[in-house]
């Protein structure tokens, strides 16, 4: 009866402390809110791991029922209220501390022999558990958490449709999950025994009715505003858990030019040396096409940048519409595109001269004018038959264009 009531008391008070902390969260900082976390999460392993009481239905740990569950709760409602993306940051933060924990605990061997205090004896061993039981926990904790908001959000559109009773069965789930595995944990680790898995799981579920009801409590008192609606995918709370949408958009990105998103290049040189040995193997064709914007410096000198720029972007956007499917456009330089196409010299000269058309029929509203182009047009393996000699003899056909008047198409001479 006795236990019951420090277990009650535990959870009324730590549940008031942080749900303080977090109401305050808009002027006092999210950062105090994930402080507490921290120093929680600390607390809560230690006492998992060493402190039990005797219950009717088993032996249970105040740290793990409490606590950890207290801590998936306000994890939830981090969730709820914020996002995936603030959400993730006390995980990644705590993940990175207890790492740093196991690294310095081991470092503190190189200071050989400590001082010999009376009271002061420092327990490497104990540093060495912890760490590892804080590592093997934030890891679950992070496994935990990406399950839990994903049940959440499934139940959303399915079963449960109160908030209420969707955290309670997305509480529940993880917990019995994880309290196999951190029990496995302990075991090994720390020889519990097993009657704490039984009594444990029984609390983490009446914790989780418990910290279901304070948090539908604390939303209606507290947080009266309705919830963002969103409905989120599984597959995208876990890209935004896991940082995976910044990789992807990274990978989206890398070998492209920032100002009109086409291949850079760097690109050119692998993708050209690529397609020139695709075409050569299967008898093909490939056509190189350097464009270069005409006269676009007096652009700049007399719009400035900004307005060079956009000409720019437009006079890509107009390229990459015209050229068919199968040809790559790239970003060659500043104002010079390449564009390799799959045709031969006489079907890529037709499609140069429909290109220099559709830029000459351009219009661009901040300009008192119309844009042109000229373009110098290689082939292989009419012109070139490596890639470096294709793209010489392309220039210099742009050249040649450039010097018969500009807007219009020169082929290379013939090698
Ligand atoms: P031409 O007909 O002979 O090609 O004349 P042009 O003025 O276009 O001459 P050129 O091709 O040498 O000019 C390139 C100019 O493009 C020089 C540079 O100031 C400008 N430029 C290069 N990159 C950028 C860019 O990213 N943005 C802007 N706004 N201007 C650029
Ligand atoms: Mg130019
Ligand atoms: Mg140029």
């Amino acid at each position: 009866m006795y236990g019951f009531f420090a277990l009650l008391v535990h959870g009324v008070i730590y549940s008031m402390v942080m749900g303080a902390v977090f109401r305050t969260r808009h002027s006092t900082g999210l950062g105090v809110f994930f402080c507490l976390l921290g120093t929680m999460h600390f607390l809560e392993t230690y006492l998992a791991a060493t402190f039990f009481i005797e219950l009717p239905f088993g032996l249970i740990s105040p740290g793990s029922t409490v606590m950890f569950t207290g801590k998936l709760a306000f994890f939830l409602l981090l969730y709820i209220k914020e996002d995936a993306e603030v959400m993730r940051q006390p995980i990644y933060g705590l993940l990175a501390g207890n790492v740093l924990m196991i690294a310095l605990g081991l470092i503190l061997r190189l200071y050989g022999q400590t001082a010999n205090l009376p009271g002061y004896n420092p327990d490497f061993n104990f540093v060495d558990q912890m760490g590892l039981l804080m590592v093997v926990g934030s890891l679950l904790l992070f496994i935990d958490l990406i399950a839990l908001v994903i049940i959440y959000e499934r139940l959303g559109r399915s079963i449960a449709k109160t908030v209420p009773m969707r955290m309670f069965i997305s509480l529940s789930l993880v917990l019995s999950f994880d309290q196999a595995f951190f029990y496995l944990g302990l075991h090994f680790l720390a020889g519990v025994p097993s009657s704490a898995f039984f009594g444990g799981w029984i609390a983490k579920i009446a914790a989780a009715a418990f910290f279901s009801l304070v948090m539908t409590v604390y939303l209606h008192v507290f947080e009266r505003q309705p919830l963002p609606a969103r409905a989120r995918s599984a597959g995208d709370v876990f890209d935004r858990l896991t940082y995976r949408h910044r990789y992807e958009r990274l990978v989206e990105r890398v070998g492209r030019d920032a100002l009109t998103g086409l291949l850079d290049r760097g690109q050119l040189d692998a993708k050209g040396a690529e397609m020139l040995q695709a075409a050569a193997r299967s008898n093909a064709s490939l056509s190189l096409m350097m464009i270069d914007i005409d006269h676009f410096k007096s652009v700049n000198d007399s719009h400035g940048h900004v307005v060079g720029d956009g000409v720019i972007r437009t006079i890509a956007e107009t390229i990459a519409a015209t050229k068919g499917e199968g040809a790559e456009l790239f970003r060659y330089g500043g104002e010079e595109f390449a564009l390799l196409c799959p045709q031969a010299l006489p079907e890529a000269m037709a499609l140069a001269e429909h290109i220099r058309a559709a830029v000459a029929d351009n219009r661009h509203p901040e300009l008192e004018r119309t844009m042109t182009v000229s373009i110098g047009i290689a082939a292989f393996p009419t012109h070139a038959r490596t890639f470096w000699r294709l793209i010489e003899k392309a220039d210099a056909a742009l050249y040649q264009a450039k010097a018969a008047g500009r807007n219009r198409v020169s082929p290379a001479l013939p090698s």
